[in-house]
């Protein structure tokens, strides 16, 4: 049996290499060479719902993950997925939405009518403040808000968008998943009413009016 000393030894051996893990590039990746993109929503627990550890401190550091509002396919998340799939070793890519999703809870235009009403200058915004270039064609912040119709299908088509990005390497895995947050199960998406019945996956069951303006072709 191996003393204290050697335990302590190999141990600390390896918490210095999982905190400079970065410096390796692709050689250093995360425990599981795995992107993560969620729904930045409290009720869904990435953790739990995907069976690893983000960031919890015990055996941490299994993915990457990105949170963003619906979980869905937006420049960020591409250009942190590309980053972590070209240089930091992440061979797959797992999505991540959820039932009674806040981006199914009103039509984007409304918003858009609402944050207009608050003067906020819609025509003239700076997305990113650091990137002026970053420009939203006329008459495009509504569809910028990502707002969901069916959340199955938002997942299907988030699923497509990464595995037909240019910048996402044509060998990294992708999937997508839906968190039940009534019944607190993953499951694949589906278009399968019969399956997702318990659930809250569509605008309509939140009372929303109206399609979403179009954000896929
Ligand atoms: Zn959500």
């Amino acid at each position: 049996m191996a003393t204290l000393k050697e335990q302590l030894e190999n141990r600390t051996k390896e918490y210095d290499h999982w905190a400079t893990r970065r410096r390796y590039g692709d050689k250093g990746p995360n425990n599981r060479r795995l992107w993560v993109l969620a729904c930045m929503d409290e009720r869904l627990p990435v953790d739990e719902a995907l069976g690893i550890h983000v960031d919890t401190p015990v055996g941490g550091g299994d993915a990457h993950c990105f949170r963003n509002a619906g979980g869905i396919v937006t420049d960020d998340a591409i250009r942190s997925a590309m980053l972590t799939c070209h240089f930091f070793g992440t061979q797959e890519i797992v999505i991540v939405q959820h039932t009674q999703c806040g981006m199914l809870s009103a039509n984007a235009a409304d918003l858009e009518a609402a944050l207009a009403k608050k003067g906020v200058d819609i025509a003239n915004l700076a997305l990113d403040p650091t990137l002026p270039e970053l420009k939203l064609a006329k008459g495009a912040f509504a569809k910028w808000i990502g707002m969901m119709d069916d959340v199955d299908q938002t997942c299907l088509k988030t699923v497509e968008a990464f595995r037909n990005h240019p910048l996402i390497p044509k060998t990294v895995t992708v999937s997508g998943w839906i968190w039940e947050v009534e019944t607190r199960r993953l499951r694949p998406p589906t278009l399968d009413s019969e399956k997702r019945t318990r659930t809250d996956v569509t605008a309509a069951q939140f009372g929303v009016k109206g399609k979403q303006p179009a954000r896929w072709g």
